[in-house]
């Protein structure tokens, strides 16, 4: 699991911040994939939908969801 940085939006203060989010590693989910048979499938594909269904970060000043800016 790498990480990389998110641009957010703060709606209550308008500052524009940054968090980190977890991203998944497609090479070592294909290779672990292909060592168990494809039985791994299922658990990248969870973590895959998993990643994309993540909630909005909070701003740590004002605890308010922020707007995802696309960068
Ligand atoms: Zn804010």
């Amino acid at each position: 699991m790498g990480q990389k940085a998110v641009k957010y939006y703060c709606p209550e203060c308008g500052q524009e911040y940054f968090e980190t989010v977890k991203t998944v590693n497609h090479l070592l989910h294909f290779i672990l994939t292909i060592c168990t048979g494809g039985m791994w499938l299922i658990i990248w594909a969870f973590l895959f939908f998993k990643s994309l269904g993540a909630p909005k970060s909070k701003h740590r000043t004002c605890f308010v969801p922020g707007v995802r800016v696309a960068s």
